[in-house]
């Protein structure tokens, strides 16, 4: 290996393997350091539910038996009352696989080294190095030997997770170091044995309400027809009881759960808001986690961290043939990702901030009566926003008679949505204009409160 390496990829999770894949196929000598032991790289705390549409966006192969625990044809939707659920069936979105994850993991890792990827296992990676302010390497502690080494870059990818080991450590105006607490879901997850099979075994479930999770949600994704990878997150933290806590009652709320055996259980956090404002500063990207690149709404991040790890990979191909890794040099990585699908993460989190914020009592009267429709979930989820037609407004006005401050709410939500929406798809061209974007998106995002 030479003394400077093109990228050295921090992580070798979901979304660092795909970036260090695709900097390998586009010809970059590429290194991945992961504290892990290889055989474990890819295990991960987590709901396994991964949707077809990031594997047909990426062009990455769909996963293969060994990796697929159980397929997903559509969800259900429930309001804190768990009737009434919203049955969304046949959008494209929503279908998928739960995945065996440790052979999911294992799988990317070795299309990466086939691709030319150079592994280094069980290397914790302490921080950045840094040459006039900029990235050009990162330190690590190798396990074998106890010692403290270096590795140059012209990049360095962070890939490490919502801990964000080498971000958290870069000093730069374009670098957000600290992430709010409201923006992380603290989760606890079990995989349970129930006592009778589900009725619908190939159904996803996510429940919302504060009663089940407060600022958060819980979600049930079927393993098989008797084995359910269950958990609930949990934002904020304050004055909140613990993500193990809220499980437990939701278990003995939910009949299905009763009596049921636990297999696993265990705590994670995932970020819940939208994407770093800037994936890029000077010698350094982010992907996955550490760019917060999650679905504000239920915390799914695995596709949202492969589609990242693929477009940086070409991104990355030609600042390195410019000899410019600086902020400016590796900007397309900003406008190709935040204008597009970063775009449908950021209006995610307004309308996960609606959610938050109306009481129970009225996303379970808003189910009741279908003030909310499948369509909404369904159209926000896609990043097309809400858009209430004239007919379709009147309709629902008819259905909330009694409580019209929740359609007036979901009226203002979709209105925020779509500003939030057109200020990504306006994502600035060129640093210089950035300070200011910002600035807009936090007049937007400063109105999003529904209380
Ligand atoms: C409870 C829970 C449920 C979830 N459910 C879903 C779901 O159903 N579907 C979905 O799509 N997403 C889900 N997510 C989110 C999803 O797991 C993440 O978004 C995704 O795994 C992020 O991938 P990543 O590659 O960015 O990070 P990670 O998978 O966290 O990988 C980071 C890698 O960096 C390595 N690393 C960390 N620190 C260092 C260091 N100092 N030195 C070297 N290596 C280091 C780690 O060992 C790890 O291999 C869930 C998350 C949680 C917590």
């Amino acid at each position: 290996m030479n003394s400077t390496v093109d990228v050295a990829v921090v992580g070798a999770g979901s979304a660092g393997c795909s970036a260090a894949r695709r900097c390998a196929e586009m010809g970059l000598e590429t290194i991945m350091l992961d504290r892990k032991p290889r055989q474990l790289v890819g295990q991960k705390v987590c709901g396994d539910e991964v949707s077809r549409s990031h594997f047909d966006a990426t062009g990455i192969d769909y996963p293969q038996e060994a990796e697929i625990l159980n397929t997903i044809h559509g969800a259900d939707i429930y309001p804190p009352g768990i009737t009434n659920e919203m049955k969304v069936r046949g959008w494209k979105e929503f279908d998928g696989w739960i995945l065996h994850r440790l052979n999911f993991g294992q799988r990317l890792l070795n299309e990466a080294i086939r691709a030319g990827v150079t592994f280094l296992p069980e290397c914790h990676v302490t921080g950045p190095t840094l040459k006039d302010g900029q990235v050009v390497g990162v330190k690590y502690k190798a396990k074998e030997t106890g010692e403290t080494r270096a590795v140059q870059a012209k990049l360095v990818v962070d890939a490490s997770g919502l801990a964000g080991v080498v971000r958290t450590k870069v000093d730069h105006p374009l670098v957000e170091k600290q992430v709010d607490k409201n923006d992380i879901a603290l989760c606890q997850r079990e995989i349970l044995h129930l006592r009778e099979p589900l009725p619908e075994p190939n159904v996803a479930r996510v429940f919302l309400g504060r009663r089940i999770a407060p600022s958060g949600y819980a979600w049930l994704f079927p393993r098989g027809p008797e084995e359910v990878n269950v958990g609930v997150g949990v934002t904020g933290g304050e004055g909140k009881s613990s993500p193990k806590s809220y499980l437990s009652s939701f278990k003995e709320r939910y009949e299905v759960l009763r009596g049921s055996d636990v297999i696993e259980s265990a705590g994670g956090a995932v970020p819940v808001r939208r994407p770093l404002m800037s994936l890029v500063a000077d010698g350094i990207a982010f992907v996955g986690d550490s760019a917060l690149q999650v679905n504000p709404i239920h915390g799914g991040g695995i596709g949202a961290g492969m589609r990242a790890g693929v477009i940086l990979g070409e991104i990355a191909k030609q600042a390195i043939a410019r000899e410019d890794t600086s902020a400016r040099g590796l900007w397309q990585y900003n406008t190709a990702y935040l204008r597009d699908f970063g775009k449908r993460l950021a209006s995610l989190e307004i309308f996960r901030r609606f959610l938050q914020d109306v009481g129970d009592e009225d996303i379970d009267f808003g189910f009741e009566k279908r003030v909310l429709e499948p369509e909404d979930l369904m159209r926000a989820n896609r990043g097309d926003g809400l858009s209430l037609g004239l007919v379709d407004k009147l309709r629902r006005v008819g259905r909330s008679v009694g409580r019209p401050g929740l359609l007036i709410k979901l009226q203002r939500a979709a209105s925020l949505m779509k500003m939030v929406s057109k200020a990504y798809a306006q994502y600035p061209s060129r640093p210089e204009m950035f300070q200011k974007w910002c600035l807009d998106v936090a007049s937007i995002l400063d109105e999003a409160h529904f209380t």
